[in-house]
Order: structure tokens, then sequence, then C-alpha cells
């Protein structure tokens, strides 16, 4: 079933790796574009209406920054212009330096039933680096307000002298304050970004030293009965984000907001990643579409064998042949040959071994050849 995200592009401070589409200082914006972020809502459910939705992801940019009273009016707007299951999956992100008990309470009044945060690491002087807002304590807060409720962490790898001991007291911390998910993830460092200097000056962990951290945080994960079930993504039994499963089963969602993209009836569109042209155009009843492709034929396969092959569910050889008529061993065959050794199968189902999972784009880089 389709999904929904919308995006919230601000937050209070840059953080220096950070290359999303956020705007620190704008916040003063945030009643102008909540406005038209309804509006676009309900030209959206409008046009999808014979869509039935099963997931809202609130992300960011820093969705917790804004007055709670916005995500309250957004899920209403969602609700009343969406078919959206009774049990949908609801998340918001939320950076622990902006959480308060009258937040969580609201948006639980919102339908908000489960929430990302934003920790990356459990080490004070590692967030100052990166211009993180929050500190350690400001986690184990947050934590403490959601307790028994779900909640995923974030934790991120490739810091600037960053140690196994710290990879340790990060997943030691999310997993004693109850995180019933963790996205784990390296840093990329991207072109244009400060944090871009570090890594040219040679500061930042090289990638077998990522690799190092990542297959000891794995394996710490795994002792605490985190299952991995995408390259970056670890949850307790149940608790797979079932947004994002939608994403890399090539499932169609409908992306709101500044920046956000989506893909329906075969077509992939993108919004604007300008505030003001957002505004204006949302004001002026047009969607704010900045560039848009069909998704066909070849490059449809090659997409739903690359993301199916980020997960351990692989590649479903009757699913792929219902999609599109053909086998994939046939489709694939020289890349299949390339790579088997990192294969393996099991009931129709072909995929990544466990231990070359993290170094899937090496593999999958043989299958865009094909
Ligand atoms: S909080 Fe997230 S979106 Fe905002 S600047 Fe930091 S990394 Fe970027």
């Amino acid at each position: 079933m389709p999904s929904i995200y919308v995006h919230i592009p601000f937050c209070k401070q840059k953080c220096t790796y950070c290359d999303f589409t956020s705007f620190p200082n704008k916040l003063n914006f945030a009643e102008a574009y909540m406005a038209c972020l309804y509006r676009e809502v309900k030209e959206r459910g409008r046009m999808l209406a014979k869509k039935k939705f099963d997931t809202v992801y609130i992300g960011g940019g820093t969705p917790s920054i804004v007055d709670p009273k916005y995500i309250l009016g957004l899920m209403r707007q969602i609700r009343a212009s969406f078919a959206l299951s009774p049990d949908a999956e609801v998340t918001i992100e939320m950076n622990p330096g902006t959480v308060t008990k009258e937040k969580i309470a609201l948006y639980g009044r919102a339908g908000i039933n489960r929430f990302s945060v934003g920790l990356q690491t459990a080490n004070d002087a590692l967030l100052a680096e990166i211009g993180r807002i929050h500190t350690v304590s400001d986690f184990i807060a947050c934590a403490d307000l959601l307790k028994g409720k779900n909640f995923s962490a974030d934790v991120m790898l490739g810091l600037k002298g960053q140690t196994k001991e710290d990879v340790k007291a990060t997943i030691d911390l999310v997993h004693k304050k109850g995180a019933t998910h963790v996205s784990m993830y390296a840093l990329t460092p991207e072109d244009g970004t400060p944090i871009y200097t570090d890594y040219l000056n040679g500061e930042l962990p090289d990638e077998d030293e990522v690799a190092e951290l990542y297959d000891y945080g794995r394996g710490l994960l795994k002792k605490y009965g985190y299952m991995r079930y995408e390259v970056s993504n670890f949850c307790m039994p149940g608790y797979g984000s079932r947004h994002n499963l939608n994403y890399w089963k090539r499932g169609e969602y409908i992306g709101l907001g500044v920046s956000a993209s989506s893909f329906i009836d075969g077509k992939r569109f993108t919004n604007t990643f300008d505030l003001d042209e957002y505004m204006k155009c949302v004001l002026s009843g047009f969607f704010p579409v900045i560039e848009s492709e069909d998704v066909s034929g070849e490059d449809a396969k090659f997409e739903f064998v690359m993301l199916a092959m980020r997960t351990v569910f692989g590649v479903s050889e009757k699913e792929y042949k219902r999609q599109f008529g053909s086998e994939w061993r046939e489709d694939f065959a020289e890349a299949y040959e390339r790579t088997k050794d990192y294969l393996e199968e099991k009931d129709g189902i072909v995929r990544i071994k466990d231990e070359y999972l993290y170094v899937q784009n090496r593999i999958l880089t043989e299958y865009m050849k094909s």
C-alpha cells in the first residue's frame, strides 16, 4: 500500500555533515509554510482519492522544532484528504534537543505511533564537533518521555576520532533506553558541507575503519536482539519500519513539502528545493514539482533489484515475474554470473549473503552494467 512523506525543513542550526533541505533561522516562516503544506496535502489527496495509504512519515529538517499544533493540524488535514488505514504507521523525526512532555502528548493526540530520534552518538564532544544542538542527557530525557513507545534511534559511524568504545557506549545506551529500532549508518561527506574539508584533510576514518566500526556495531546489536533487515536498519522482532519497507519494495509514495519526492503510477517527481518558490507555487494553485520522469522498462527492473538487494528479504523471483513478466535470472544473467559467489538462494528468493550486505553497492554496480 502507498505511503505519505511530509518534509518539515526547519532546523535550529545546520549540522556540519548535513546536505538535506533544511533551513536554520527560518522558523518564522513555519506558520506560512504549514498553511501551504495543508493546501498541498488537500490538493494531492483530491488527486489520489482512489488510493489507500498505509504509512505517514514526517521528516526533515527537524519536525519537532515547530509548534506541535501544526503537526496536529497536519495530521488532521492528512486524514481528511487521504484514505489512511485505521492502523497506519505514523512516524515523526525528533531532535532530542527540541522535545518536551507536552509535544509528545500532542503527537499522541495526532495519532503518531512511532518516533525516530536523532541521537547519532553518545559522546558529547563528538555531538558538539558535528554541530548537533543536543547532548547525551537530552537524548536520555527524550527516551524517558518515550518509555514504552515504539521509537527508533539514529547511530552515525565514521565521525572524527570515533572509536569502538564510542560505538559501544551509543548502542548500549539506545538499548538500555528501550529503542525498538536502530538506524546505524555511515557518514557520507558531501561536497559543500563543512565536514567535507575534514574528509579532504584525511581527518575522518577511512572506508575500512568505518566497515570495522559497522561490523562491531552489528555484532552488538545482534547480541541485544536487534535483527538486521536492511543494510543500515535493525529492529526488535515485529518493529521493522513499514514506511521504509515500502520504499525498498518499490512501493508507491507521495512526497509533500519542499524538496519531497514521489513515486506514483510509474512516475518519479520532485518538489522544488526553494522555500519561497514552494510557497509561491502552492499559493498560486500549482503543484511545486520541478522534475518528473517516467520509470519503465530496464530502469524499473534495475530499481526493483537494487532496492530488494539492500534488504535481507532479497529479490523474490515470483514477484519480479509478476511485475515485469520476465525472469530476473535471464534479464540479469551476466550480472548474476559475476556476483553469484556473494549471493544465497532459497525458495525462490535471492539475497546478498549476510557478510557482504555492507558492501552491497559494489555488488549492485555489476547489475547496473547489465
Ligand atoms: S538536524 Fe538533521 S536536517 Fe537539521 S541540520 Fe542537522 S542533520 Fe540536517
